[in-house]
């Protein structure tokens, strides 16, 4: 029979790794699963996190690694693909194997799609970034883009257009959603590629034409919303996964928290989410036991 752990994390960026730090220390044994670095690994440089002064988000994220596995944390590197009821809890299956948990927390951040466009990887923390509310402030007065077209590219040009000297919506041949703010401009040529020796100078269209530009925000796709709260019956509200107040969702023992449930989309706010899941899941799992 497979072991049953306490609290079972999907995701290791601060929020799976916070809840896990407070999960720990009040005695539950648990278990974190995570593919990858998440938003961290693409963030070059933090300098609004507290008490950490400049720091690279791989840094932070080594950190953070250590910090769980010297408190009995079990890590695993794998990729959870469903999560579904098993009795008394939950199963998350992997690319690897099946796991139980009595308590759940889907902290898997916000998927962040990048289209594959030459120059955009090699240019990352150099002018390209993923994230607006962070990265915003270094490009004041100065000329920036968005890539994208919906929803979530709307919101990071909206972010902007206080900061920059201007905001160009690139959908990158895609059509220009109606509506666009005043001050917002729009292109739709197709991209051919981002050029730029050691900081990006310039977006190149496929027709040859140059655009200069001192900041590129991607911003393809959806920001929140999950496959996997969906599919494990996750109401969803205004495209965000319901939560109470200790980020429980309605099915009892199922949590999340971080960039997954919006707002903020920084790391404070996701330490302290996950803060708040570990606390819960000590005091539910404590107060069980007192019963019996
Ligand atoms: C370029 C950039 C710069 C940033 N700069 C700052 C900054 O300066 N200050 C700041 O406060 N914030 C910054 N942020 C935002 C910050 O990184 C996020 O708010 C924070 O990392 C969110 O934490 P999280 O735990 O919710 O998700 P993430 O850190 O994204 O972690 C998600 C975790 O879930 C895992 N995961 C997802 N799906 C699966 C799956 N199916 N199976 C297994 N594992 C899965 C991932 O592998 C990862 O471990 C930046 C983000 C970016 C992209």
């Amino acid at each position: 029979m497979n072991k049953k752990w306490d609290l079972l994390v999907v995701g290791k960026g601060p929020a799976g790794v916070s809840a896990a730090i407070y999960a720990a220390r009040g005695g539950l044994e648990v278990l974190v699963i995570a593919k990858d670095g998440g938003a961290l690994e693409k963030a070059a440089h933090i300098e609004n996190y507290y008490g950490t002064g400049l720091i690279s988000g791989k840094e932070l994220l080594k950190k953070g690694e250590e910090q769980i596995v010297s408190l009995g944390v079990e890590l695993r590197n794998e990729e959870v693909l469903s999560l579904g009821f098993a009795p008394d809890g939950w199963l998350v299956t992997t690319d690897k194997g099946e796991y139980e948990g009595k308590n759940v927390l889907l902290a898997t951040g916000v998927q962040r799609s990048a289209p594959k466009i030459p120059g955009l990887k090699e240019l990352e923390g150099h002018g390209v970034s993923y994230c607006a509310v962070c990265d915003g402030f270094f490009f004041r007065n100065k000329g920036v883009a968005v890539i994208g077209g919906g929803e979530y590219a709307l919101h990071e040009a909206s972010v902007l257009l206080p900061l920059a000297s201007s905001v160009t919506l690139l959908t990158n041949g895609q059509p220009i959603p109606q509506n666009l703010p005043e001050n917002l401009k729009a292109d739709d040529r197709p991209i051919q590629k981002l050029v730029g020796e050691t900081r990006l100078e310039q977006v190149e269209f496929a027709s040859g034409e140059p655009l200069s530009v001192a900041g590129i925000f991607v911003a393809v796709g959806t920001a929140g919303g999950n496959d996997l709260a969906r599919k494990a019956g996750v109401p969803i509200q205004n495209n965000l996964p319901m939560v109470d107040e200790n980020q429980m969702s309605p099915m009892p023992g199922l949590y999340l928290a971080g960039d997954l449930c919006g707002g903020m989309l920084q790391i404070a706010k996701a330490v302290y989410e996950g803060a708040k899941v570990g606390s819960h899941c000590v005091k539910q799992i404590k107060s069980e036991a007192a019963k019996g």
